[in-house]
């Protein structure tokens, strides 16, 4: 399957879910009034666009079809459109330049933190680079277990350490041994639930602090994985992390499973994050750069 297609398939549910209502919506208007934008705004929100971001997107709307002199409700889905991807556009570029660069991954249990590493991996790996990752996920046996596996099938090194050993020190290591070994990138993986939310936080950031020691001029990329299908639950995830651990993008996975595809503009435009990547299955090849044009091609091309 191509680039375009996969991202297309994986957006199905939302698509169908948000473009359905829009349609059967702008089928009941024969001219556009503030009843239209209000019944648009609901769809949105229903849609998990968020309260605030849809607000903002139907008063874009309002005052383009005003500028334009827009008088077919079948024209607002053209101005949707265009409205979408431009509130998308921007930043969505990975700063990895120096060598080695860091990119630390955080993020909830069970959102697809190591799944996205491994494809993640995979996919520098293809591009020519050296990767290592770091299995800092100490909290269960079954986390190094799970990353190892992925680093054997991306052809990655990996430097782990026990089950409860300090994430910071394999971190630590991870770093030494991108350096002695001349790796691009060091990737590391973290835990998603410890014992309380301060200790995670905690953790988090004596982990922050060992990369800006070890690597202090390196790129860095601080990605916060969330999971789509959760919906505004990931926005409340998307503001906790952001106040604790300074991320400088989001990795939104398993847009292939839900019709909640719309929670992308609500973390962008709520958060002011970038999204960097999209996870559109459990494969190694369904993780995507975020492109705002393909994305909003995806969800609202029928
Ligand atoms: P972690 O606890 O954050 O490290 O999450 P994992 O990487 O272990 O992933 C949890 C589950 O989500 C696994 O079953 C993954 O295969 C699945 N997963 C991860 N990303 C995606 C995705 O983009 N689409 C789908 N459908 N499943 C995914
Ligand atoms: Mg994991």
């Amino acid at each position: 399957m191509g680039f375009f297609s996969k991202i297309a398939s994986g957006l199905k549910k939302t698509r169908e879910s948000i473009m359905g209502s829009v349609n059967s919506m702008l089928k009941a208007f024969t001219k556009i009034d503030e009843e239209l934008f209000e019944e648009l705004e609901e769809i949105l929100i229903m849609g998990d666009v968020g309260a605030t971001t849809s607000a903002h997107i139907c008063e874009e709307l309002r005052r383009r079809v005003k500028e334009e002199g827009v008088t077919d409700p079948e024209e607002v889905k053209r101005l949707l459109r265009e409205i979408t991807a431009d509130m998308l556009r921007g930043g969505q570029e990975l700063h990895m330049a120096t060598k080695p660069s860091v990119i630390l991954v955080i993020g909830v249990n069970g959102v697809g933190k190591t799944t996205t590493i491994g494809k993640m991996a995979a996919r520098f790996i293809g591009e020519g680079k050296k990767v290592v990752l770091g299995a800092a996920d100490t909290f269960r046996a079954a986390a190094i277990e799970q990353l190892d596996i992925w680093a054997k099938r991306a052809g990655a090194d990996i430097v782990k350490h026990a089950q409860d050993a300090d994430p910071a020190a394999v971190v630590f290591d991870a770093i030494a041994a991108a350096k002695a070994r001349g790796a691009d990138v060091v990737i590391c993986d973290t835990a998603g639930r410890l014992h309380n939310k301060t200790n995670l936080m905690n953790e988090l950031a004596k982990i922050s602090r060992v990369i800006e020691r070890e690597l202090p001029d390196a790129d860095r990329e601080v990605l916060l994985v969330l999971d789509a299908t959760t919906g505004q639950n990931a926005v409340n995830q998307a503001r906790e992390f952001k106040n604790a651990a300074g991320i400088t993008g989001i990795v939104l996975t398993k847009l292939d499973g839900t019709a909640r595809g719309g929670v992308v503009l609500a973390i962008r435009e709520d958060l002011q994050v970038p999204v960097k990547f999209i996870g559109v299955g459990e494969g190694v090849d369904d993780l995507q750069p975020f492109d705002p044009d393909e994305f909003t091609a995806g969800l609202f091309d029928e």
